[in-house]
């Protein structure tokens, strides 16, 4: 399967599963964010959303993927 598209980097939401886009560095260093679909706030706290948390590991498994087809040594 040749599924490579270039997506924007982010996340479904759990609510609405509308995507919510999301750079990594958005990832890194904003708490929460809101769903442009159904304004759902999706906190980054490990012990309070699950469902966020396992919404990030999908993003950071894309994004083992994306440094994969893309190799940056430095
Ligand atoms: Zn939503």
């Amino acid at each position: 399967m040749n599924d490579q598209t270039q997506r924007p980097s982010g996340f479904n939401c759990p609510v609405c599963a509308g995507f919510i886009p999301v750079s990594m560095q958005q990832l890194l260093v904003m708490e929460r964010f809101i769903c442009p679909h159904c304004t759902l706030e999706i906190r980054l706290n490990r012990a309070d959303s699950q469902k966020a948390i396992d919404a990030l590991q999908k993003v950071q498994e894309a994004e083992k993927a994306v440094s994969r087809a893309s190799v940056f040594n430095g």
